[in-house]
Order: C-alpha cells, then structure tokens, then sequence
C-alpha cells in the first residue's frame, strides 16, 4: 500500500481513474517549436500518425485563436495519447513543462469508444488546465500572494516521477506474486524490486518531510482553485468551439443507460453530471447545491455563456476574454484566502460571487481597445 497521502497527482476527471501503468508507446513524434511552445506527442500502439498530426494542428489552432496574444502559451507541454482509456484524462505538471494523457478515443466503462473528434474536446479541456495553471504561477501577483504554494508545488513536481517509479515497482511484484509456482529466482527477483521500493521510500518521505511546511496553504489554494479550473478549462473548449452542449457532446454516451442499468443511482449522477456541464442551461443559483468541482460552477457557466460568450459584442476577443477570467479567477482566490469565512462556500455564495466579480470585470472587454489588439 502506498504510504503517501501528501502527494498525489493533479488528477482531473470526472470518472474514476486508473493510471495508465503499462502503457508501452511505440512512437514519439517530433517537436514543434513553431509557436514557441515545445509540443511533444507520444503516440500510444495503434495509433496513427494522422490522428497525432491533427491534434497537434488542434492545439497550434487553439493556442492561436483564443490563447494568444493575451495569455502566454505554457513553454513545454507532452501529450500521451493512447488508443484508448477507461478514464478520460490526467495532468502532471511542474512549473513550465505539462503532462496531458489523452486517449484517441474515450471508452468507459465498456462501452463503445467514441469518434475520436469528440476527444478534440478533451484535449482542448486539458489545455486550458495547462494554460491556466501556468499563466497563474507567471503572474507576480500570484507568486507574491501565495509563496508556500508555489514551493509546495515545486516539492510536490519532484515527487511526481517517483511515485511513477514506484507504482511500476509494486505492479512487478504483483504480477511476480500471481504466478502458480514461483520459483527461487522469482523470490529473488522480488526481493530485488522490493529493495527499491524501499529506497524510494525513503527518498519520498524525505520530499514529503520537505512539503510539511507548505502543505496548508498548498492545500488550501489546491481546493479552492479546483473549482475554478475545471470551470476555466470548459470555457476553453466552448469558446474555440462556440458551441455550448461540446463537452456533454464529449462525454455522454447512449450507452451508459443499457451499461449501468442495475445502478439507477449512480447512471442518475452520471448523466446529471454531463448535463450540468452544458452550457445552454439556464439554473437557479439560490437552490443551486453541487459541490463537485467539475459542475459546482454550473449556474454560472449558463450565466457567462448567456451573457458574454454568445454575446456579439465578445467575438473575436476570445484570448482577451480568457485573460480576463483568468485575472477574475486569481482576484477571487486571493480576496478568499484572505478571510478565513470565504475559504470554505456554499455553491450558492460561491457561483454568486463569481457572477459579481465577471460583471465588474468583463464589460471593459467589449470597449473599443484604442491603439492595441
Ligand atoms: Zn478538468
């Protein structure tokens, strides 16, 4: 068993997630440095070079028209793209490079995978984790607010390949403990990886003895950024695509109902949380009570979509208007960590203060800019 719980990886998804240990790549693709981004692909068996060319042009596309000039492009970013997964998506990050796991096409849960556009979606989601994460951690207001998260954060970027090293280390032993006869050289052989275990074990508690003073104010802007991130990484893929139903597009599949139907409950939850991530549905704020990070914004989301996305006076100013949010978002950050009531909200407060804030902020965004993009 692990022995860690002060180090995990930022794991977005909204299934159940299992690490894609053992997947073996066959092909790692060249880089492209033409946006002065660094984008690596690493292509999983069976999957085509086309399919890895075009998500690649999706994410120069992407970068160009609603990042850029406004945001900065984070410098490094490797995409892992397997055939398929049964979960959708995770991140690791440091301060400048990112990990982005996306499939080439989603399958959960048994069901059929989807056509691999539907993962653009995806894909286009995880970059605006990216984006948004590294254009907070750029900004001298946020590294002056919050200087144990940014250490925290450091610490924990080393613990990463560990842990990975680790978990590989364990599922060896698995694997060696599932044979019928195992033999004297098997016994030796596991004794040799559990050796390694150990010494990673005593290189992780030192890293974890090193994040101990860091961890409460890590943590608590790890939890409140969660719901703004995912909130911010929708956005991302609406925008580009101008299309407020693309992640429940992304995500919902007909399939669920005949795949999950001896648990009414949990397919309940399932298709209640693809729909709130709609965007074209209009929810009471004051009855308004989902916590989970990826919908707890949801009331806003319709407000935002209503009101400023599909809003004529917005187009073409989409990388302005991502700027805008996220500058929105560490405004909002920064005043909650600073009164120890407002760390902890309500969806109700949380979605109310969040339509507060984009109202003072966002209007100017629709003025003519004088001398400028
Ligand atoms: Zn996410």
């Amino acid at each position: 068993m692990p022995r860690f719980k002060v180090a995990f990886k930022s794991v977005h998804s909204l299934f159940s997630l299992g690490l894609i240990a053992g997947l073996s790549l066959t092909q790692a693709l060249s880089t492209d440095a033409s946006a002065g981004q660094d984008l690596r692909f690493i292509a999983g068996p069976n999957v085509s070079k086309t399919l890895i060319a075009e998500r690649r042009q999706l994410l120069n596309s992407v970068s160009e028209r609603v990042i850029a000039p406004y945001l900065l492009l984070p410098p490094s970013i490797t995409v892992t793209v397997p055939a398929t997964l049964d979960a959708s998506f995770c991140m690791n990050e440091t301060l400048t490079h990112f990990e982005i796991t996306v499939p080439a096409q989603m399958s959960i849960k048994g069901a059929k995978p989807k056509n691999p556009v539907l993962t653009d979606t995806v894909l286009e989601h995880e970059y605006g984790h990216a984006v948004l994460q590294y254009n907070l951690m750029q900004s001298s207001a946020f590294r002056s607010a919050f200087p144990k998260y940014m250490k925290g954060y450091q610490v924990r970027a080393l613990l990463f390949p560990l842990q990975d090293q680790r978990a590989a280390l364990e599922e060896q032993i698995r694997m060696l403990n599932t044979k019928p006869d195992a033999t004297p050289a098997d016994l030796a052989q596991m004794q040799a990886i559990q050796n390694k275990v150990d010494h990673l074990d005593a290189k992780l508690d030192a890293l974890a003895d090193q994040f101990k003073p860091y961890a409460d104010e890590f943590q608590t802007i790890e939890n409140m950024l969660g719901d703004y991130h995912e909130f911010f990484a929708d956005i991302v893929s609406v925008i580009y695509s101008q299309n407020p139903k693309v992640l429940w597009q992304a995500l919902y599949t007909p399939q669920y109902k005949s795949l999950l139907r001896d648990d009414k409950k949990k397919l309940a939850e399932l298709l209640q949380g693809f729909t709130l991530r709609r965007f074209d549905k209009g929810l009471r704020v004051e009855t308004y009570s989902q916590t989970e990070i990826h919908v707890s914004l949801s009331p806003t989301r319709a407000y935002l979509w209503k009101y400023y996305i599909s809003n004529p006076l917005y187009k073409h100013r989409e990388s302005r208007f991502l700027k805008t949010l996220q500058e929105t978002i560490l405004q909002e950050v920064t005043e909650r960590s600073r009164q120890r009531d407002l760390i902890d909200l309500d969806p109700e407060v949380l979605n109310k203060r969040f339509m507060a804030k984009i109202d003072q902020n966002f209007p100017k965004i629709a003025q003519p800019i004088i001398g400028g993009h």
